[in-house]
């Protein structure tokens, strides 16, 4: 081979675009270099300023343009007089948001740099310790913080004792109170709707944040619901759910308790509900959600409308079984003062499951079937006889109704059933079945002394005991409006839950209802007292 071969030309110098690509790499990877130390640098900077920091101020300086900022808007309203109060409400937020922001974060920080880095669980001195970042929303906009973070000798995790010791999550983003506004918002409204809704309230919350946010705080409040409810499990716990009242004894008064249940609509078998069909199984979407309410008869009044008001009363609401509701019952059955009642009157329609309940959990209680739901009872017997809305119907049912207002079942179910041998086999049927229900629910049928004491207590010749009983419930109203109350947000239009979804959010919402939320939140009560 001669040595005078040309040499391929990869070995000769490259070609000169290929050179200027490789300088401009080369610049670029020390750019990158350069970038990396001087962020490390920044980075370390930060870190050691956010260290130092011990109490949180504004400098001079910002309060000085904060000062200017101030005044430039009060200029711009004065320059606006055609606009409103909201004009001036509007931007003196908005002057103030910054400060606060920074303040926020240097208190958040300053709280950070006081946390002794232990275990929040065995209070171990965490070792290998470093410092991290994270970043937050809270109220005030976007925040950053600095932490330390170690390793527990005993329980062998890794711990970051100062978000703790703020209220932060794990891994959520949400300053305590964004974690608040998302359980109050989403439990109220769609998560789709409450995003405007934040936003207009100067929150900036995604639709994502929200729904998972208030998810996350709806297990944390079943959380906090299991350990109240494990005060049925002891002695100790028991005595302490009695009312704790001051001063003499109050006067004898009675308990009321309603039950009900309504059915939201579940997604179970996500992506598998035609596999399962096809293989047979009988999948319904349909679930019970029970509810209940508790309250003293002697807090219940009538408005000047004859609208019976109801002044303090506790709920339970559940999907996950009768039991469930019955615990919940309970709890807030003694609560109210169960031990101490001189009588617990139970009213609800006729569902046989729920006599079964409370024949289990309150078995010395008076029960009452919803007059209303009787009243439905024979209205039905009346439009099978006679047709729909016919006067002929209305004709028929009208003594039968007075009938039941007398206590006079005996004689109602007598009249049904010599009616039966002269109807055809189809509607003798039907007409046994209202029988079997008014028979079933005969000793829960006593409507009248109450009737005549409200006659007496319009006549003003009411003694003391009617004006009590005057004031007795007729019917399951009560739970009833409860019902659709929760319907309003669980049972829209294309909603599909899923039982830990729902079941999550219901406990939110109840926390709500029975004035707990500062249990919760106890933040909350700072701005508003009337939720302590
Ligand atoms: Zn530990």
């Amino acid at each position: 081979m001669s040595p005078s071969v040309a040499t391929p030309r990869s070995s000769r110098r490259p070609h000169v675009n290929v050179r200027r690509q490789r300088r401009a790499q080369a610049k670029e990877r020390q750019q990158l270099a350069e970038h990396i130390v001087e962020h490390g640098t920044t980075l370390a900077t930060q870190a050691a300023a956010a260290a130092a920091l011990t109490q949180a101020r504004l400098t001079d300086d910002e309060l000085q343009a904060w000062r200017q900022d101030l005044e430039a808007r009060l200029d711009r309203v004065q320059r606006n007089p055609e606009q409103n109060l909201g004009f001036i409400e509007e931007h003196l937020a908005l002057a103030t948001k910054e400060p606060l922001r920074r303040l926020a974060q240097r208190a958040a920080q300053a709280k950070a740099n006081a946390t002794p880095c232990r275990c929040p669980k065995c209070q171990s001195q965490l070792v290998d310790q470093k410092f991290l970042r994270r970043h937050l929303d809270s109220r005030f906009g976007p925040l950053e913080l600095w932490r330390g973070y170690g390793r527990c000798p005993h329980c062998e995790t890794w711990h970051f004792p100062a978000d703790y010791a703020l209220g932060l999550g794990k891994h959520a983003p949400a300053s305590p109170y964004l974690q608040e506004m998302a359980a109050l918002l989403v439990s109220k409204m769609p998560p789709e709707q409450a995003v405007p809704v934040a936003e207009r309230m100067g929150l900036t919350l995604s639709r994502c944040t929200l729904d998972r946010e208030a998810h996350r705080q709806g297990l944390k409040a079943q959380e906090s619901r299991t350990a109240a409810l494990a005060q049925l499990d002891t002695v100790a716990g028991l005595q302490s759910l009695a009312p704790q009242t001051e001063g003499p004894p109050s006067q004898p008064f009675t308990l009321v308790i309603q039950i009900d249940a309504w059915n939201i609509r579940e997604r179970d078998h996500w992506g598998q509900t035609q596999k399962l069909r096809a293989q047979g199984e009988t999948l319904s979407r349909w679930h019970w959600v029970y509810v209940g309410t508790v309250f003293r008869l002697d807090h219940r009044a009538q408005t000047a409308g004859n609208r019976p008001v109801i002044s303090q009363r506790a709920y339970a609401a559940t999907r996950l079984g009768v039991e469930a509701l019955l615990r919940q019952l309970y709890y807030e059955a003694l609560r109210c003062g169960l031990g101490q009642a001189q009588d617990v009157l139970v009213i609800a329609d006729g569902a046989l499951w729920i006599w079964h309940a409370v024949h289990d959990r309150f078995p010395k209680a008076r029960q009452r079937l919803d007059l209303y739901h009787a009243d439905e009872h024979l209205w039905a017997v009346a439009h099978e006889l006679f047709g729909q809305g016919t006067p002929e119907a209305r004709a028929w049912v009208t003594p039968l109704l007075k009938r039941l207002r007398q206590d006079e079942v005996p004689a109602l179910i007598q009249q049904l059933q010599e009616l039966q041998p002269t109807l055809t086999q189809a509607l003798q049927q039907k007409l046994q079945t209202q029988i079997d229900y008014f028979a079933d629910n005969q000793k829960r049928m006593h409507y009248r002394a109450i009737i005549r004491a409200r006659k007496a207590v319009d006549k003003g010749t009411a003694t003391p005991a009617q004006r009590l009983k005057a004031n007795e419930p007729l019917g399951s109203g009560a739970i009833e409006s409860t019902c659709r109350q929760y319907q309003c947000r669980f049972k829209r239009t294309g909603q599909f839950w899923s039982t830990a979804g729902d079941e999550a959010l219901m406990c939110l919402e109840t926390f709500w209802r029975n004035g707990r939320w500062h249990q919760l939140y106890p933040h909350a009560t700072l701005t508003s007292p009337s939720l302590n």
